[in-house]
């Protein structure tokens, strides 16, 4: 390794449910088919706050201490063995999976499906969940979960590819007609970006459903309508918008209680639904059976981003797909803690937080 490459890294460490450090560890060394970054943006993901609380502690981590995020982009400073088609000095964004490569799903391209989860011996990985991720200076990465960025896309905005990678995941699965009407339940991250590629990909009318600053920022960003779920029925003023028989698609984006069956009554006959929020804990959500039948719904649930992100990082760097503006704070590395409160309490109308462990970019 290079000798600009420091033995020791500052990363945010959580050491128990609940609980975490800024410490120094020491910087990983890339093995054979990894590269070591040096990490430059590493936006906050809904599922971190979960991660730290210890929610899923025995799960997401596994074990104690461990480093989370997954959402990143930086630079390439150093090569493990084998590696052919990176070299020191590129810039990338980071993906959170790498399956195993062989079990069925993973030769079907479901390597968000990997039949080997959690077992790294296969070559599994799950960065910022159970494997080490990116709230540190650097983080080594398979080759299969980085891919290059052009110059146009800064390392802020590539942090976002991942959030973006999800949504465009979620609109293949149920597909967006192009001139129709796609609804979108839950402007947070997940939703606006849907909703922007969603436009990318042909629809006429956006309809967001939501409330407070979320749903001022989907006003903001380009939804066509706004319902505010406080003040009206959603499905009733959603139906109402589009003609009175229902939307195309529409998109839950919140993993709230109740959604899953507004998104049902909100689409026309034959339309889809795909559900990209996750609920928090378990609960049912009782369904309209025979309605779902009759009027042919289908449902897509959805996991993760497999595939996406080199059509994600084309569309931000022609200028169909701007991400730029839903960075609404940054903050270095040390601050770690503030930039989590920012984000989970949504101070000054938060939507992404990116943390910058290796100084300040210029968007
Ligand atoms: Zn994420
Ligand atoms: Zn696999």
């Amino acid at each position: 390794m290079n000798d600009r490459i420091p033995k020791k890294m500052r990363a945010v460490v959580l050491t128990k449910p609940g609980e975490f450090e800024i410490r120094e560890v020491p910087v990983p060394v890339p093995e054979p088919y990894e590269v070591l970054c040096r990490v430059r943006g590493v936006a906050i993901c809904g599922s971190d706050p979960e991660i730290i609380r210890g929610d899923l502690a025995g799960t997401w981590p596994p074990s104690y201490p461990f480093i989370p995020g997954h959402e990143w982009a930086g630079e390439v400073v150093a090569v493990g063995e084998n590696v052919l088609n990176f070299e020191t000095g590129d810039r990338v964004a980071g993906e959170p999976w790498k399956g195993c490569g062989y079990c069925t799903s993973c030769l079907e391209g479901k390597y968000n499906l990997c039949e080997n989860y959690g077992k790294e011996k296969t070559g599994f990985r799950h960065y910022g969940f159970i494997s080490p991720g990116a709230y540190a200076q650097y983080c080594a990465y398979s080759i299969k979960s980085v891919s290059k960025l052009p110059s146009n896309i800064s390392f802020l905005e590539a942090a976002l590819v991942d959030t973006a990678g999800v949504a465009l995941h979620g609109l293949e699965l149920t597909g967006v007609t192009p001139g129709g009407t796609v609804a979108i339940i839950g402007p947070g991250p997940i939703g606006l970006l849907a909703m922007r590629l969603a436009r990318c990909m042909g629809a006429a009318k956006i309809i967001a459903v939501g409330r407070g600053s979320r749903l001022e920022a989907a006003g903001r960003l380009g939804a066509d309508l706004l319902v505010d779920f406080e003040r009206e029925d959603p499905v009733k003023a959603v139906r109402a918008a589009a003609n009175g028989s229902g939307v195309n698609q529409a998109l839950e984006c919140s993993g709230a209680k109740g959604t899953f069956h507004q998104a049902v009554r909100m689409v026309k006959q034959g339309g889809r639904v795909a559900l990209l929020g996750v609920p928090e804990g378990e609960f049912m959500e009782p369904l309209p059976f025979k309605y779902i039948c009759r009027n042919e719904i289908a449902i897509f649930a959805v996991k993760a981003d497999p595939n996406t992100k080199h059509k994600v990082i084309s569309l931000i760097s022609s200028g169909q797909l701007i991400v730029k503006d839903l960075i609404t704070h940054t903050f270095p590395l040390q601050e770690f803690g503030k930039a989590l409160n920012t984000f989970v309490k949504r101070r000054d109308g938060a939507v992404k937080v990116v943390i910058e462990p290796n100084g300040t970019e210029k968007i």
